[in-house]
């Protein structure tokens, strides 16, 4: 449906966006996952029209519709948009500020309305003004209206960043339904990885303006492409390998990998969850538990190595383990990165 096509930004002397093209398909749910500053909201303004691209162009079904200039204004591409800060109109009711994009005679508009308020689940609130309802409900508001002239896209801007940590997972899921439901394609960008990937069934990570890495979810947290990514997408342990006489010496023991592997990598990374807690008697083990953190359905075990290094390791709390225990641990799953941090293979499977 949308193509973006080598697209630039600059302001003055800043490249915000350098060279970024994607494709947004029909129904999509895309998200955009990047740190504070690297141009994901100056992405958004250029796929909604509301910034002129330095270079590029951006398509809609084929036909430019920026480029040199704007060639389609943005209230003429029919993407709706929800930012961070709500910004319901102040002094229209929930109900005129959902109708407020509404298209068609006065019926078919308070059809729309209604069907609108039920499926965010306010009917109960038409009448209230912003100002009387929560920031969440104000949010699903923003989403109605936002959804009122039926858009082919929808265009979201860090919309849950404004709330607290409970509520925004549960906006999050209730959202993600509402939209679904429209089957409306929507690209959500945001700096918080968990957002991006429970939210989106295909994630872009961008980094300095450009796009790095593109893939499934669980793609891209199993394969990060760069050590960057390891860490930005998950949490991530990193330890200091070696090749050496045919083996991959590593501060978890000697691990088996293809030579063509062994031969270039550098540092290993190990998700916290892909390591095996074993207790062991001091002379089979290697590493002494340092700290647990319990948090209910997790236990986050800090454990150090005998070479010095220090990992985390999360799993069950079934079995709890208790400072100065000593453990072996082994790591089911891994990957190795080269010196410039560049992924080399795979998990084995
Ligand atoms: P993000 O949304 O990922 O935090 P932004 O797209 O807002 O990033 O900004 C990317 C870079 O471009 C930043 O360095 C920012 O300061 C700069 N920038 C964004 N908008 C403007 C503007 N209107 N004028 C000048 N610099 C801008
Ligand atoms: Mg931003």
């Amino acid at each position: 449906m949308i193509e973006c096509r080598n697209l630039g930004k600059t302001y003055g002397t800043v490249e915000a966006v350098s060279d970024i093209s994607l494709g947004i398909e029909e129904h999509e749910f895309l998200s955009i996952l990047g740190p504070s500053g690297c141009g994901k909201s100056t992405l958004l303004r250029l796929i909604a029209g509301l910034e002129v691209p330095s270079k590029g162009q951006v398509f809609l079904h084929g036909e430019e519709i920026s480029g040199k200039k704007i060639i389609l204004p943005p209230e003429r591409r029919k993407f709706g948009m929800i930012f961070q800060d709500f910004a319901l109109f102040p002094h229209l009711s929930v109900k005129d500020n959902v109708a407020y994009g509404a298209t068609g005679s006065k019926s078919e508009k308070q059809q729309r309305v209604k069907e609108l308020l039920e499926l965010v689940s306010l009917p109960h609130l038409a009448a209230k003004m912003p100002h009387q309802i929560s920031g969440g409900e104000q949010q699903r508001i923003a989403v109605a209206r936002a959804l009122a002239p039926k858009p082919r896209l929808i265009l979201m801007d860090e919309p849950f960043s404004n709330l607290d940590y409970q509520l925004r997972q549960q906006l999050r899921r209730d959202i993600r339904e509402i939209l679904k439901h429209e089957g409306v394609a929507t690209v959500l960008v945001t700096h918080d990885q968990v957002e991006a990937i429970t939210f989106s069934d295909r994630m872009l990570l961008m980094q300095q303006g450009m796009l790095v890495q593109e893939g499934t979810p669980a793609d891209i947290y199993q394969h990060p492409q760069t050590i960057w990514a390891s860490s930005f997408v998950g949490e991530a342990n990193h330890l200091l390998v070696e090749w050496q006489s045919n083996s991959l010496k590593t501060p978890l023991g000697e691990l088996n990998v293809p030579a063509e592997i062994g031969r270039n990598a550098r540092i290993l990374m190990v998700r916290p969850e892909d390591f095996i807690l074993e207790s062991a008697a001091d002379g089979q083990s290697n590493g002494t538990v340092k700290t647990v953190d319990f948090s209910g359905s997790v236990q986050t075990v800090g454990v150090e190595l005998k070479s010095g290094d220090s990992i985390q390791v999360s799993g069950s709390p079934h079995l709890l383990w208790n400072p100065e225990d000593t453990v072996k641990i082994t790591a089911q799953r891994y990957l190795c990165f080269n010196s410039s941090g560049i992924r080399l293979n795979g998990f084995p499977e």
